[in-house]
């Protein structure tokens, strides 16, 4: 679908991709109902079923010849449950032996294949599975093996992750999986990477030791020890993800909401994309519509300020992927026209640092506004104007020109763009020819209509944004 002024959405959906939909025809409905990005998540499945879904996701975008961004989401030190067995339900007050036997689980002894859990588990320590869905209580220590009290029971499934709260474990921010995986998702040229479990800078400074300039580089913030380096984290990393599945087991639940808050704003302040993640749309993932409370969350981060949205089982697992991400867009749209509606819904504006790249962004958005231009044309080799303009949320389409796809591809997470390729020319009056053909082949703006075009002079040279021009069409 092209997009015009009628139907452009400003926050972006993520969706993980499993087999509910990873078939060609599965994800391009789902790229029809509105998905943006794409996630791999490399806790689950192969490289070999990953390495097919970037082919399938590549082969749809050079059909469509419409950028796709892809996310290849790394485990990190997270603990899971070994398989269980098919039904498998457990009930408060059952015992339950934990080892690292590999024998199917069953409702009276599961597998954790974590011998660091066993180095350091304590009596009476919580043992949270599923997103904190089952709360299990340590109650007696044996040499390689544990019993567990189930103090909230439920369904137990193969692989779902484990959080022990009360107990630090010895774990690497990179495992040796997370080292292999994410050297092939750079082969594959994923887009964006996100690290799980980030508890320091640190742990961004050594990833990206390692992935250069090859991908994006998003923090997950799900550690409590992640909270109190919340800036420098920020600072290091490409773009942020609030991932309030773990967070709000490794953090009482109620906590989450101000943190998300708090997060996405500091990640707006510095012009960093910022996603909120999981249980979006949870009861989709077995129902063809939501809960009024999961349509409200959805449409709160809309007003806390995120870039983007995410779905994850209900996508890769569910039942009504399409239905999903459907639903998500028409609730996102509604959040965005209630701001647009009332003035007093808007994000406060924020301070403009002193610099050339701020001002002229700043000078952009608000040049477009009094004169009700339809569009911003950003001409950028890097993206660092795009998350410029993007910071002060103009209400009309940002579209990004640039001559890399990479970048194309990249910045497709960030709030209120589009973009298009631009032919790598050093005329800024043939590049402006290029960006009045792409807001009319996109219905952005008509003959009589203005548009506010941004670059950097000379022309074609990267970190240069300083020029405005008025185009009337
Ligand atoms: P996960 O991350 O789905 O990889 O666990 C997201 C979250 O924890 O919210
Ligand atoms: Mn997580």
């Amino acid at each position: 679908m092209p997009l015009t002024s009628e139907n452009v959405r400003a926050t972006k959906i993520l969706a993980t991709v499993g087999s509910a939909c990873e078939s060609a025809g599965g994800l391009a409905a789902l790229l029809d109902a509105g998905v943006n990005v794409f996630r791999l998540n490399f806790s689950h499945g192969t490289q070999k079923e990953h390495g097919e879904r970037i082919k399938t996701i590549r082969a749809l975008e050079a059909d469509r010849q419409n950028p796709c961004c892809i996310l290849a989401d790394l485990q990190g030190p997270k603990h899971r449950v070994g398989e269980v067995a098919a039904g498998t339900t457990v009930e408060a007050g059952d015992t339950v032996t934990f080892d690292q036997q590999e024998e199917v689980g069953s409702k009276t002894r599961l597998r954790l294949p974590h011998p660091e859990i066993f180095a350091a588990i304590i009596p009476g320590a919580r043992l949270l599975m599923d997103d904190g869905k089952l709360v299990f209580r340590v109650t007696t220590i044996r040499d390689d093996s544990f019993d567990a009290e189930v103090i909230a029971g439920g369904p137990v499934k193969s692989r779902k992750g484990v959080n022990l709260p009360d107990i630090i474990l010895d774990t690497k921010p990179l495992t040796e999986k997370d080292l292999a995986d994410l050297e092939f998702a750079l082969e594959q040229g994923v887009d964006w990477v996100a690290l799980s479990f980030v508890q320091r800078v640190s742990d961004i400074i050594d990833a990206r030791r390692i992935i250069g300039k090859r991908a994006g580089l998003m923090a997950k913030i799900e550690k409590p020890s992640a909270l109190s380096g919340l800036d420098d984290i920020i600072t290091a990393s490409d773009g942020i993800m609030v991932a309030r599945g773990d967070l709000g087991v490794e953090l009482p639940p109620e906590m989450v909401p101000g943190w998300q808050k708090k997060i996405v704003a500091r990640c707006r302040m510095v012009g960093k994309p910022v996603v909120v993640a999981t249980q979006m749309l949870e009861s989709m993932i077995e129902s063809p519509s939501p809960t009024r409370a999961e349509a409200s969350d959805v449409a709160g981060a809309v007003f806390d300020g995120a870039d983007a949205v995410m779905l994850s089982a209900e996508t890769a697992v569910g039942d009504y992927p399409v239905e999903a991400v459907a639903m998500m867009a028409r609730i996102l749209e509604s959040a965005e026209t209630h701001i647009a509606q009332n003035p007093e819904a808007a994000l406060p504006q924020l301070p403009v640092e002193p610099s050339i790249y701020h001002a002229v962004a700043r000078a952009a958005v608000a040049l477009a506004d009094t004169i009700g231009a339809k569009a911003i044309v950003a001409f950028t080799t890097s993206g660092n104007t795009a998350v410029r303009i993007a910071r002060e949320r103009p209400q009309i389409p940002l579209l990004l020109m640039t001559p890399d796809p990479a970048v194309q591809r990249r910045l497709t997470l960030l709030w209120g763009t589009q973009s298009a390729a631009s032919q790598l020319t050093n005329d800024f009056e043939a590049a402006i020819l290029e960006a009045v053909a792409t807001v009319q082949a996109r219905n952005i703006a008509a003959s009589g209509d203005h548009i506010v075009v941004i670059a950097g002079m000379p022309f074609g040279v990267a970190g240069t944004t300083n020029s405005m021009r008025v185009v009337s069409l």
